[in-house]
């Protein structure tokens, strides 16, 4: 590409941002005159055609002309890209401003929907990516689960992890939640943030803010993080906090991860919750067990009709239901039953609480699915995690999106499932000595493989093939919610549940 067909793709490149991206007319000039210095012009294009698609006609082209002219190198691109559209992107104040003017002039909603949009459209959230991602659901004993085959995280080429590793580490931001990361440069051991916009809140009296996930797991996928690096902590003022955060942005759901290791999310060093628009497969989950407890007869509490165990609290005043849902969590903070296994406390604390908050009319419901991470010698990665047949699907703890039933799978899987087909149908032979040698990706499949082909012979056709694997997959992700279930669905576990509703919180079945 010449330095005049640059021009006009930079061009057009505002252009996309003043319909897009709500760059406004009096920052045109000034993000112009910030891209001709970019790229050492003089002048920008007298006239611009109007511009085609986004990615591949007007960002793919200034960034492989980046790389051409040695701007930027292959492996540091999605940096540049990331450098090249927080230009045009309107400064993170303007943003703020035109969010609250959108929440006070037209509702919550409508100033949520635009954040969005504008999330995706400067590439904070890429969508290229997102898009490639596999999903389908799967119709299981308590509720319809959905399963997505993760292909959206960029993997990293050898080159780039080796030069990873030779930049010094500076240690700011401190995580990739801090707020320190608005306009943040980035490099090839944190994502390049100058397109991302976070807006302030207030939550329980304190500041926090809210930002879109960039992977976008669910539908509106929003985390909402505290100002103040400060590590992951469940409590009741955490409740209040989400409780909060409902009155404020009725339309989506939000949740803390268990503050301990096994059971919570990948991030515990910075306290943060996740929320979104989409409705989750245990929201749809009915009850099994209705309950009341003796301080407020408005306030309904339940245990969910779910694959672990859920205690869900209801009731119209705010107030009424975290004081219940505190009170349970509590209670499950102390609540041993070696019957069932569960011991809340060894010299460290085990049981944990993954609450979630959402409002139906002028309803709170707060779910809270109760956790247990100790370890012990037949189970070393924990009583309550997938058991080891199933680390070949998912070896990572379960966190608060997939105990609710959205199953993010590890990438490798779409090319390992398909190879595991081919030993249905044929195309490979089963070779022992070669599956079970640790350097094959393949080995950690070698059960599940031996298993199938047992069950469904060899030299089936394809869709035969397609379908037994995703049967296996659909009842792996069954099992592994089972397997994080502290009461389990049988006789023994039901009976142990009840005891603690009855005896631990004190509630009577209503
Ligand atoms: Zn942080």
């Amino acid at each position: 590409m010449t330095s005049e067909e640059l021009k006009i793709k930079l061009a057009q490149l505002v252009d996309y941002a003043k319909d897009n991206l709500s760059l406004r007319l009096e920052d045109a000039s000034f993000a112009t005159n910030a891209l001709l210095d970019l790229f050492s012009l003089n002048a920008p294009a007298v006239n611009a055609e109007k511009y085609g698609d986004f990615q591949t006609e007007i960002v793919d082209p200034i960034v492989e002309y980046a790389i051409q002219n040695g701007l930027t190198k292959k492996e540091e691109s999605l940096l540049f890209e990331t450098k090249l559209l927080g230009i045009v992107t309107p400064a993170p104040s303007s943003i703020v401003d035109r969010f609250d003017i959108l929440a006070a002039n037209n509702g919550i909603k409508s100033a949520t929907d635009w954040l969005f949009k504008l999330s995706m459209a400067n590439n904070y959230i890429r969508m290229v990516d997102i898009k490639k991602n596999i999903k389908w659901s799967h119709r299981g004993k308590f509720g319809e689960l959905e399963i997505t085959i993760n292909l959206s995280k960029p993997e990293k080429d050898p080159k780039q992890i080796a030069m990873a590793k030779l930049l010094p580490k500076s240690g700011y931001p401190a995580c990739m939640l801090c707020p320190e990361n608005v306009g943040f440069a980035g490099n090839l051991n944190h994502p390049a943030r100058q397109t991302l916009r976070i807006i302030p809140i207030r939550l329980g009296g304190e500041s926090w803010s809210i930002q879109y996930s960039p992977y976008q797991y669910y539908d509106e996928h929003i985390i909402a993080l505290s100002n103040e690096h400060r590590p992951m902590h469940v409590d009741g003022d955490t409740l209040f906090r989400l409780l909060d955060f409902v009155d404020a942005f009725p339309h989506y759901f939000i949740g803390s991860n268990a503050a301990l290791p096994i059971v919570g999310g990948s991030i515990l060093t910075h306290d943060h919750y996740q929320g979104g628009s989409k409705v989750l497969p245990m929201f749809k989950a009915g009850e099994r067990k209705k309950y009341s407890v003796g301080k407020f007869k408005n306030v309904n509490v339940y245990v969910v009709d779910w694959y672990n165990s859920v205690v869900r609290v209801c009731g119209k005043n705010k107030f009424e239901v975290h004081e219940v849902a505190t009170d349970a969590l509590c209670a499950w903070s102390e609540w041993s039953d070696e019957s069932v296994n569960i011991i809340c406390k060894t010299d460290e604390q085990h049981n944990a609480v993954t609450p979630i908050a959402r409002k139906e009319g002028s309803e709170y419901i707060v779910d809270l699915i109760l956790r247990n991470n100790r370890t012990d010698e037949a189970h070393p990665y924990g009583i309550f995690h997938p058991e080891e047949s199933l680390h070949n699907i998912k070896k990572e703890g379960i966190g608060i999106i997939e105990v609710m039933g959205l199953f993010i799978l590890p990438g490798r899987l779409k090319n390992e499932l398909e190879e595991i087909k081919e030993y249905l149908t044929g195309k490979k032979n089963l070779d022992l000595k070669e599956l079970n040698n640790p350097e094959n990706p393949m080995c950690k499949h070698a059960q599940t493989i031996l298993q199938l082909v047992n069950d469904n012979g060899s030299g089936r056709d394809k869709s035969f093939a397609d379908k037994v694997v995703t049967d296996y997959v659909n009842d792996a992700c069954e099992r592994i919610l089972e397997c994080t279930a502290v009461f389990k669905n049988d006789e023994q576990g039901q009976k142990a549940f009840e005891n603690f509703m009855l005896k631990g919180l004190g509630a009577v079945e209503a």
